[in-house]
């Protein structure tokens, strides 16, 4: 019986080097670590020779016919980590005198000496001729590298393709000759997308989907058992450039197997874990819902550039049980240097591995993660980048839609959330952001708001205004107001209610908060504030946090620096406390809230006569009394929790309406998984 969550370590020596040391300690180490699956690394990173030769990938074979044998004896499987297909970046390499590999191009016409155009016929036979090569050596599953990809291969500005090829495709679907100059201003215009938009990005996803099907093709021609999963880098990044997560990882699984899928987490250095967490929620969470439930997840979990320098051991511990809630097979683990110098021992994360496992196991194994998830739906569209308006047209950057700034706040203020690709995943309260609302018809927008409460930032409304839908919320008029203009520094509340224990509770809007909009409501609008902004002589400016009849808090913040970015003023008690008395009122929310606690992460799930809470306490002080506004779980549960560390717990515990305290101590960087099973009223 496999593992539950299943450990696939990557592996790097250098053969010829270090390979008669190397081979006896992974077989050590794979034991004590409890791993199941050794994805071997092929010229990888420092020891990369460029775009090697059959000659060179022989060495590689032999290796890994002299490992397969070990590790499957062991009930181990090996699978292939070749490090390159376009190729990461140039530094200082070049195609050799018998690769005559098309380089990618970059906007500005830089011609990359070594990272190919994905559509060049002879890169794609000779990239599916090595992967053919690995198939015939059955491995579980060979894998594809995030420089998969049009972004980032340095030195380009930006990535590619814009290359001779490329340029006379997007001129063919234009119908007129066109220049590089004229294609990039075109596809990057302010306003209204030009044609130009869509051509880019369809033409981007057409290049990568047919690569992608060149070496599926030989690799299952040899052996259709191989499985074949690909690596990625960030979901809004890869929405620049065209990308279809089902329709790609379906072309590489091809008819028989799995997609399997190693989704990027975002630290590859330790971080404090809420910001870790914030990340997590904007760029993994994001990504785990752009893939069918069915894809086996690996993401990875890496401290580069290696060594407990980059990561401790406990922070490595914190992202195996941190990670869980995406619904995963397991984890793809990356600790040692790519240059060859083999595995450290004294480094010790082969303990903290095994003694993680059977928690790690036990959750997996409860069935939790892949129920259907409850509370806020955020909402996100992959083919964001088809419909956004940039602001200046002059980078590829302004592609990058932002529609995750509330999966980073509401984990973070112990609101459980969920993203939903399309409006009908919500079911009572949605949460919108950026320019989201440009990827519905009108009719859609008006279904979200007659089925739902919508949470609404600043830009969300603002789009919604230049939509010309600014009525359905109540508003007549916006504008923006910016920070430190002295228009405002702080938010008070204004509907007599104590927040914080305090009246008129106020919380900051100065140097780290953000641009606020003013807003002017319609004349029989049916509005609810709940605070104002206010300047420094104590002068009211505006109204601030308002609900509009019941139907969408109005949460004006907006302008942020990127994507990711939540400025800190945002992340606050009195906000906290605003947001989640709004919820509560609304009497849409579906499922338990975490009072106080800041970044104490609550994952709630449905699993039918069961309810599970996932809480990962993503803190520096341990949480002792986990404190819940319960919107509606009244009656006597059964309960059980698993804690990441310590032995499982079950109890019996009556349950309150409004609020209920559940009997645990969660320290820093820990995690519980609490399943409710009612008994009784
Ligand atoms: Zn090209």
């Amino acid at each position: 019986m496999p593992d539950a969550f299943r450990y696939c370590f990557r592996f790097c020596c250098d053969p010829g080097f270090n390979d008669g040391i190397e081979i006896p300690k992974l077989l050590s180490f794979v034991e004590e670590a409890r791993v199941d699956d050794v994805m071997v690394f092929v010229n990888v990173e420092e020891i990369n020779t460029g775009h090697m030769s059959e000659q060179e990938q022989d060495v590689w074979l032999d290796l890994l016919r002299r490992i397969k044998p070990l590790l499957n004896e062991r009930g181990v499987t090996l699978s292939v980590n070749h490090w390159h297909s376009l190729m990461h970046a140039d530094l200082g390499k070049q195609f050799r005198a018998d690769q005559p590999f098309r380089g990618m191009v970059d906007p500005y016409g830089n011609v990359s000496t070594l990272c190919v155009c994905p559509l060049d016929e002879n890169w794609r036979a000779y990239i599916a001729r090595i992967y053919a090569r690995y198939a015939a050596l059955s491995p579980d599953t060979v894998w594809v590298e995030d420089d998969f990809r049009y972004h980032n291969h340095a030195p380009l500005v930006w990535g590619g393709c814009f290359c001779e090829e490329h340029m006379h495709r997007f001129s063919e679907r234009a119908g007129k000759q066109l220049t590089r100059e004229e294609f990039v201003a075109g596809l990057l215009s302010p306003g209204e997308p030009s044609p130009y938009r869509q051509i880019w990005l369809d033409e981007c996803r057409a290049g990568l989907e047919g690569a992608a099907q060149a070496i599926e093709q030989a690799i299952h021609a040899v052996n259709p058992d191989v499985k074949i999963g690909l690596m990625s880098s960030v979901p809004y990044v890869h929405a620049a450039e065209g990308r279809n997560w089902k329709s790609l990882l379906g072309t590489f699984s091809g008819e028989k197997n799995p997609p399997v899928s190693r989704i990027h987490l975002p630290a590859y250095q330790e971080l404090v874990p809420s910001k870790y967490l914030q990340a997590f929620h904007m760029v993994s969470y994001v990504n785990r819902a752009l893939l069918t439930p069915e894809t086996l997840v690996y993401p990875e979990l890496e401290n580069y550039p290696y060594s407990r320098f980059s990561k401790s051991l406990a922070f490595t511990r914190f992202q195996l049980f941190g990670s869980l809630a995406l619904n995963l097979s397991g984890m793809t683990i990356d600790l040692f240097d790519l240059n060859g110098r083999g595995i450290i021992e004294q480094d010790g994360y082969q303990q903290m591995l095994r003694e993680a496992k059977p928690a790690l196991n036990a959750m997996n194994e409860s069935g939790a993660f892949s129920s259907p998830r409850k509370g806020v739906c955020v909402l996100v569209d992959e083919k964001a980048s088809y419909h956004l308006h940039t602001a200046s047209g002059t980078q590829m950057e302004e592609l990058y839609p932002a529609e995750v700034f509330w999966a980073g706040l509401l984990p973070a203020m112990g609101v459980p959330m969920y993203i939903g690709t399309a409006p009908e995943d919500a079911y009572g309260v949605a949460a919108v952001s950026g320019q989201y609302f440009r990827n519905l018809t009108p009719q859609q927008i008006e279904q979200l708001f007659s089925d739902n409460f919508v949470l609404l930032n600043g830009d969300a409304i603002d789009t919604l205004a230049d939509l010309g839908l600014a009525h359905l919320i109540g508003i007549q008029s916006i504008h923006w107001m910016a920070q430190n203009s002295g228009a405002y520094t702080y938010e008070q509340v204004t509907n007599g209610k104590i927040y914080t224990g305090v009246p008129a509770a106020r919380a900051s809007n100065v140097i780290s908060g953000s641009d606020a909009l003013n807003i002017e409501y319609l004349p029989n609008a049916d509005i609810e504030e709940y605070s104002a902004l206010y300047d420094s002589f104590r002068k009211r400016t505006a109204s601030c946090q308002c609900v509009v009849g019941n139907r969408a808090l109005i949460y004006p913040f907006g302008h942020f620096e990127s994507p990711q970015d939540i400025p800190p003023m945002l992340l606050n008690d009195v906000r906290q406390e605003i947001l989640q008395d709004v919820l509560a009122v609304s009497g849409r929310m579906n499922a338990p809230m975490v009072d106080g606690n800041p970044y104490l992460v609550p994952y709630a799930f449905d699993g039918g006569e069961t309810a599970h809470l996932y809480l990962v306490n993503g803190a520096m002080d341990a949480v002792n009394g986990v404190s819940l506004r319960l919107c509606g779980l009244c009656g006597t549960y059964s309960v059980s929790i698993l804690p990441s560390r310590g032995a499982p717990v079950v109890l019996t515990l009556r349950l309150g309406c409004e609020r209920c305290m559940l009997p645990l101590t969660i320290e820093p960087m820990e995690t519980a998984l609490v399943s409710m099973r009612r008994i009784g009223e």
